[in-house]
């Protein structure tokens, strides 16, 4: 478990905060989820338990039998605030990161079906990795940046953030309106088309243009 994170360029580290998280922000992913394009932000959260740094591992609980990978970008934020205006988002984000939003499909459909939360199927102890961070200003066009996944090799998840469905100043204005945001809070911004299985011994590596690069492990 990881308490803090690391912004790489300036070895600033900052004490992890909330974790929260976007379902659905491209669209050929909530697609091949067979559901719908939101009209406002999906949004749920994870624990910063749920936390582990590049060279880890993720452990599948012994409850789950379908453990999907889902890489997306996510945002650190740098400042507090509270209805942050569309404008002034930039101003909130300390840096961009590479993580996995770990998802436990078959915990998460079951869930789907009955009405019931998310919290197991997504935020158990290893379900969020990331990178080191790299500062902003190292990342000029956040919403250009091709974004990939491979598992042993083989190419998985690609895309490019400017698929995404809200962008960054829509999702910080957003979630402002409900979460004062924190520093050290983290944003998991949604995973492209391409999502699926993986298994013990399997590697995994993401990537995300400008921002860095992630290695985990499955057990
Ligand atoms: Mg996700």
């Amino acid at each position: 478990m990881m308490k803090s994170v690391e912004i790489r360029d300036t070895k600033q580290k900052v004490v992890a905060g909330k974790i929260l998280c976007l379902g659905r922000n491209y669209p050929e992913h909530a697609k091949e989820m067979k559901a719908e394009t939101p009209t406002t932000p999906v949004v749920f959260l994870k624990p910063s338990t749920a936390l582990v740094a590049d060279g880890s591992k993720v452990v599948i609980p012994p409850f789950s039998r379908d453990v999907h990978h889902e890489v997306e970008m996510v945002i650190l934020i740098g400042k507090e605030g509270k209805n942050i205006a569309r404008e002034a988002a930039f101003d909130y984000v300390a840096g961009y990161a590479v993580g996995l939003d770990m998802t436990l499909r078959d915990v998460q459909a079951e869930a789907k079906k009955k009405g019931l939360p998310w919290s197991v199927a997504k935020g158990f102890d290893t379900s969020a990795p990331i990178s080191p961070f790299i500062g902003k200003d190292g990342v000029p066009d956040p919403h250009n940046l091709a974004i990939s996944l491979k598992v042993n090799g083989k190419l998985r998840q690609q895309s490019n953030t400017r698929n995404m469905i809200f962008r960054i100043e829509d999702i910080i204005a957003y979630l402002s309106t409900v979460f004062t945001l924190e520093i050290g809070d983290l944003v998991f911004t949604g995973t492209p088309e391409g999502v699926g299985p993986v298994v013990a011994g399997d590697v995994l590596e993401a990537e995300i243009e400008s921002v860095g690069t992630l290695t985990i492990g499955v057990e």
